[in-house]
Order: C-alpha cells, then structure tokens, then sequence
C-alpha cells in the first residue's frame, strides 16, 4: 500500500526524521491565517507533482487562497485532489535522494543514496548512487552509512545528521514492513540543517494486519473493503447484485470472469483463504448481506477448506441472518457428495459443476 506524502512524514516525524512543519487541508475552511511563506502541495499517489502543477509556492497572505482553491478538487497528473499538504517553505540549498527498498532479485533491503537529488532516480548515471545491498542478518549497521558519506562527499556536520538519519530510516523500513521508503528531495537547508522535503513510503499490503491503523485510512478502499478485510478476507465491492464467496484468489477471479461471460454482475470478490472453518464461511455471508446482493453464489473448490464444512457454514449463515435471497452453491473437492446432501437437506441448490451453478444464479438473478 502505498502512503500519501503527509501520512509518511507523520511516520517520519514520530520516528524522529525531520519534515517541515505543515498541516492537511480537506477543505477550503481548513486553511489557517498566513503566517510565513508555505508550499501547497496537492496529496496523490504519483510522484512527479512539481512538474505538473501539483505544487504551489506561496509567498504572500494574497496567494494562498487562490493556491489551495486552485489545487483542491482539481485533477493532478489524472488524479482528483482530495487532499493537499501545506508545509513552511524550506529554503533549499541542495536536494540529495535517499531510500530503502526491497531488492527482489537478491532478496535483501537496498540502499540507494546520492547527492543528484530532486530528480527521479531512474534518470541518474549509475555511478553517481551509492548503491549497497543490507545482510537481513546482519542487519543495517553505521558503518554502511560511513561508506555513503565518504562516496557522497558529504561535508562533516551534514555526514552526522545523514548518519543518524540513514538508521532512522531504516529503522521505519523494517518496522512499518515496507516496500519502499523515499526521501526525493533530501534537502540541505540555508542553514545547514537535513530535512526530508518529500516521503514516499509503500507498505507491504500483507503486513496490514500489523499496521491496522494504516488499513482504517487506505484511501483507496470502502469503507465495506476496509472492515472485510480488517476481518481478514480479500474483499472488492464492484457494481453488480451478485454476491460471490469462493475461495483462493485464483478461483474467485475465475468466477467473475464466468460470471461476466453469462452476463451475470458481480456484487463483490470474496476470497474465504484457506481455513476450514465453518465461522469463517458464517462471516464471509455477513459481509456480502451488507452489500445487499440480489442473489448469492458461492463457489469452492474442496482443498483445505473442506465441502461439508462450507455446507454447514451456509446452512448455519442462513440461520443466523434469516437469508432471503436465493443461494446457489457450487461443492467440488473434498467432501463433495456430503456438501451438496448438507446443503439439499436445507433447501440450497448445489452443484457440482461451476457453469451450471453461475447460469442458475443469472437465471435466479433475473428473477426466474
Ligand atoms: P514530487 O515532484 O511529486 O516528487 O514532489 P516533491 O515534494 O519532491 O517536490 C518537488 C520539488 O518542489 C522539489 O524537488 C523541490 O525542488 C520543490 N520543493 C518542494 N518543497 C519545497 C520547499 O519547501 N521549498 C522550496 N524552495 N522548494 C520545494
Ligand atoms: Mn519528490
């Protein structure tokens, strides 16, 4: 997941990264009285907003309306802005780049640093990042940013604050589980002071369950997204009256695609994982009621997740919320025949076969 400028420097700051000093503003009414000249800038997730006019210098009480009005509601790079960041104005003397990331190939954290900073990172020559894969068990170690001052050439006084900076950084690359963090610009200021004028920090998605706060304001979900899948289920609302429960990714995708191929429209992408549990399948049904599916379909493929178990989770999940829609099941897999006889007892259609439960369900669908 990727974080928007002002919730990453919120994590730098607590974790004692210096950022300009700056507030949020949804609003027009949330802009508060000019003190000193500020930076507006708009709150997407694409980098590159300098060159775009997705950043506006202020630097009088006259232009700041006109700056946030202008950039609130406005389209930045393809993006709506919602959000824009308002921060004193740094007084720049040299923008360097710094980041952690994820070295899939070698499987380790990298480093990248250098002192060409302010542009993206792809555009520089090689030989002028210092550029060093981190031992996981080794961990990150001091003497790794001695070898990047020495590279960069950076002056003593700014060496120590890059130092300690480097192992903060990392610090919040291992404890937010992420991807990526960024620092473009690095700044030097007039006064000789490092400050993080940018941040860009991609958390590891899979992590979210550590990081439940950052799950609650991913800006990109509903709020339906966001409590099914703080209850641990990969969940998509889409725009149909379908309601689909299937299980492992691969399947569910599947089940739209065949669904869409009969002309039925999904409600919803729900994947029940790999657990055999009955509650499980009870609070998967929870979530897709409350997106008011006219039918739901259900489809497993017995593995781990056993047939009669997920029968007994619907029979139960009828029970429990007095379901009134029409349910169509398809049990294929392990426990197969004691499914779909479970599910018959109870008055559930069932099959075996995927294409004939998804055309009952368009048919049911439509009301036949
Ligand atoms: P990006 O273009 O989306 O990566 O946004 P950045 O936050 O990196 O800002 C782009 C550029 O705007 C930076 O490289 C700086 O040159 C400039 N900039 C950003 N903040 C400030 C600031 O506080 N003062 C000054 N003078 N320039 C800034
Ligand atoms: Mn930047």
């Amino acid at each position: 997941m990727n974080l928007y400028e002002y919730l990453g420097k919120d994590i730098f700051r607590k974790n004692g990264i210096p950022v300009p000093d700056g507030y949020l503003v949804e609003k027009k009414e949330d802009v508060r009285k000019y003190e000193k000249p500020v930076v507006v800038k708009s709150q997407i997730l694409l980098g590159g907003r300098g060159k775009s006019g997705g950043i506006k210098f202020v630097k009088s009480e006259a232009d700041l309306k006109p700056a946030v009005d202008s950039l609130l509601g406005s389209e930045v790079r393809g993006l709506k802005v919602t959000r824009l960041l308002v921060e004193e104005m740094i007084d720049i003397r040299k923008e360097m780049y710094v980041s952690f990331s994820l070295n899939r190939t070698e499987r380790k954290p990298m480093l990248m640093a250098t002192v060409e900073g302010g542009v993206e990172i792809e555009s520089l020559p090689h030989d002028k990042i210092f550029l060093r894969l981190i031992d996981p068990l080794m961990g990150y170690s001091d003497y790794i940013a001695k070898e990047a001052v020495k590279f960069m050439q950076l002056e003593p006084a700014i060496a120590a604050q890059f130092r300690s900076l480097l192992a903060k950084l990392y610090e919040i690359f291992n404890k937010y589980d992420c991807e990526l963090v960024e620092i473009n610009p690095l700044v030097i200021t007039g006064e000789g002071k490092l400050i993080a004028a940018d941040a860009k920090v991609v958390m590891d998605s899979d992590s979210l369950f550590r990081h439940r706060e950052f799950n609650v304001i991913d800006p990109e979900k509903t709020p339906l997204e966001l409590e099914a899948n703080g209850r641990g289920y990969s969940f998509v609302e889409l725009q149909g009256d379908i309601g689909v429960i299937a299980n492992g990714a691969g399947l569910t995708m599947a089940t739209l695609d065949a669904l869409t191929l009969h002309k039925g429209k999904p409600r919803n992408f729900l994947d029940l994982g790999g657990t055999d549990s009955v509650d499980i399948v009870i609070d998967a049904f929870d979530l897709v009621l409350k997106a008011n599916p006219k039918t739901i379909l259900v489809n497993i493929f017995g593995g781990v997740t056993k047939c009669d178990t997920v029968a007994n989770g619907i029979v139960e999940a009828k029970k429990k919320y007095g379901i009134k829609q029409p349910i169509v099941v398809r049990l294929s897999g392990i426990h197969e025949e004691e499914g779909r006889e479970i599910l018959k007892k109870n008055g559930v259609d069932a099959f075996s076969d995927m294409m004939s439960a998804i055309e009952t369900a368009v048919k049911r669908e439509g009301g036949n």
